[in-house]
């Protein structure tokens, strides 16, 4: 093994390689991430290596599911310190394309999950989970792996990908792995750099207030009630905007009604330039 993680650039590398493996018989795992690593994208790394023999990760800051007024240009980009952890990690190989090879002249399809990809982060966000949908549908295509990794830290994001994978019919067996953590409860993500120290120090709040509100849904409290809780904990906190606070059902993402569906408390709340998302299940 030599100390530098084996790079591939275009598809047909990608392909060719993955297939090679499948050929001896191994299981390739995928985990696909925008860089900017911490140790959430790590335990997807862990969670393939323990299932699979073959572990490919990828980089690629996907423009498509940035809006015009997001943070596409700020996006944390450092290839050679991410190769290095993901090397570490025991990832055996990167696919990291460029935008051409992505997105080439002319590029006009686009994939959109309606219904589950249209509520919460997509009624927030618009265009950004067919930004997410369209660049999955096209690494899932291009690797032709037997499994693929994503956190439950974008638990919709996790949901939307399930439902195109079971609608297009890839083969990819889907996985979700849960959220890390810091030590305090904030959930790791790329974007928790653009904290000051002070919106840092308030930013735990936020999975504090989830769990307590599903504390209260599942102790019999109205569910109306434990939202409009949790949304004055949160502002009360410091958090400037509260995007939403919903308890829905874990696998359609509909109004959660009964003890007996599995069932998820999400949310999204501005602190200042950062907009954080997390949830718990119920
Ligand atoms: P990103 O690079 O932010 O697009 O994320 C790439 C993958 O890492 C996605 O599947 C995310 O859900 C996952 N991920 C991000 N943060 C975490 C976390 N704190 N715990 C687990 N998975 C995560």
């Amino acid at each position: 093994m030599t100390d530098t993680l084996d790079i591939v650039r275009t598809v047909q590398e990608l392909r060719h390689r993955i297939r090679a493996w499948q050929g001896e018989g191994l299981r390739v795992g995928l985990v696909p991430t925008m860089g900017g690593l911490h140790d959430g994208h790590l335990a997807l790394v862990k969670a393939s290596l323990k299932n699979t023999d073959r572990t490919v990760a990828t980089l690629f800051v996907n423009p498509k599911q940035f809006g015009p007024y997001e943070d596409f240009g700020e996006y944390p980009r450092d290839e050679d310190r991410d190769a290095k952890l993901f090397k570490e990690e025991g990832t055996h190989m990167l696919f990291a394309p460029d935008a051409a090879e992505m997105y080439p002249d002319g590029f006009s399809t686009s994939v959109s999950v309606a219904a589950i990809g249209d509520v919460l982060e997509g009624a927030f966000r618009p265009g950004f989970f067919t930004g997410v949908a369209t660049i999955v549908t096209k690494l899932l295509v291009q690797a032709g792996a037997d499994q693929a990794f994503f956190g439950e830290k974008d638990y919709q994001q996790l949901q939307v990908i399930k439902r195109l994978a079971l609608d297009l019919n890839i083969p990819t067996d889907i996985t979700g792995v849960p959220t890390v953590r810091e030590d305090d409860g904030l959930a790791l993500s790329s974007r928790n750099q653009y904290l000051t120290p002070a919106e840092r120090n308030i930013a735990p709040v936020l999975y504090k207030t989830l769990c307590a509100a599903a504390e209260k849904i599942h102790q019999g409290n109205d569910i109306a009630v434990a939202e409009a809780w949790a949304t004055e904990e949160l502002l009360a906190a410091g958090f400037t905007h509260v995007d939403y606070v919903t308890a829905r059902d874990g696998a359609t993402l509909d109004a959660y009604t009964a003890p007996s569906q599995s069932g998820r408390v999400l949310a999204a709340a501005k602190l200042g330039k950062a907009r954080l998302i997390d949830n718990v299940s119920l």
